[in-house]
């Protein structure tokens, strides 16, 4: 099963939805893994036409290819088999679209940006910093250490983290000389948006940003988010940057048994794939 309206070949589309089911790190509950496949699902209750935007995911040329094979890997494999898929998506001039999986996905893609794009920024919503060097101790590549991962070869200024509301007072300190750190809401994006220009950029949306009184259906749920509402609008001004690939992760979907997570996070990406595909 693909995901609604994105059944155009490959050689055809432009924009190249794949699932990157994994959750071997995830430090609270996991079923990440279980996203993609999930969300394809769901997918066929909802609209491909969104009133928002007046635009429709049919008119898009989207070819979604299934998921890598992941689930029993090491981290470090996940990275590596990650980044090279998304290697080849770009020299194909394509944008690729992950569904994770936990956080620790992004960090093959945002690499694989990184080798085609060497002034790649990132825009990073989450409620979590993810700048652990090492969690749990010793271990350096996990969802919760990922964006102190990408820091590694991006370096200063270059990642912007709005909703953020949990994190160690090391990490929040670190932050403060290191990215870009917007905390609790996303005050400030439009600046952002007028800084980036037209830079190459990854986005990687950590679903738990949302507050869980909307999505409780992720592993590591933090009170205090953002809106539907909120997250819809930030999308929307994708559509003036150079987005050059994106993730959705973390969705749990069995965590919540009422499906709501799920369709609220089909939406989510409905909405950016409408944003970035036009
Ligand atoms: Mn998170
Ligand atoms: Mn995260």
């Amino acid at each position: 099963m693909k995901f609604i309206a994105c059944e155009t070949e490959y050689a055809a589309a432009n924009i190249v939805l794949f699932g990157a089911p994994y959750d071997k790190t995830a430090s609270n509950r996991k079923g990440a893994r279980l996203a993609p496949a999930a969300m394809r699902l769901e997918s066929q209750q909802i609209e491909t036409y969104s009133p928002y935007v007046d635009r429709d995911l049919e008119d898009l040329r989207i070819c979604d290819v299934g998921d890598l094979d992941l689930v029993e890997a090491e981290p470090f494999d996940v990275v590596d088999i990650i980044s090279k898929w998304v290697n080849i998506m770009l020299s194909d001039e394509k944008l690729p679209i992950m569904l994770g999986g936990e956080h620790l996905v992004t960090l093959g893609a945002v690499q694989a940006a990184f080798e085609k794009f060497p002034d790649l920024c990132v825009i990073h919503l989450d409620a979590h910093t993810d700048l652990r060097d090492e969690y749990p101790d010793g271990e350096k590549l996990s969802h919760a250490t990922v964006i102190k991962r990408c820091h590694d070869f991006l370096g200063n200024g270059r990642i912007f983290q709005f909703g953020i509301r949990s994190g160690t007072r090391e990490e929040f300190e670190w932050a403060k000389s290191h990215t870009h750190l917007q905390r609790f809401d996303f005050a400030g994006f439009d600046k952002v948006v007028t800084k980036l220009g037209g830079k190459p950029i990854y986005f990687t949306l950590d679903i738990d940003v949302l507050d869980p009184s909307e999505l409780c259906g992720t592993g590591t749920p933090e009170a205090g988010g953002v809106s539907f509402t909120a997250l819809r609008e930030l999308i929307e001004k994708l559509g003036k940057l150079n987005i050059v690939a994106a993730d959705i992760v973390e969705l749990a979907p069995q965590l919540d048994a009422s499906g709501a997570s799920t369709s609220l996070a089909c939406k989510v990406l409905r909405e950016l794939l409408l944003s970035v595909g036009g």
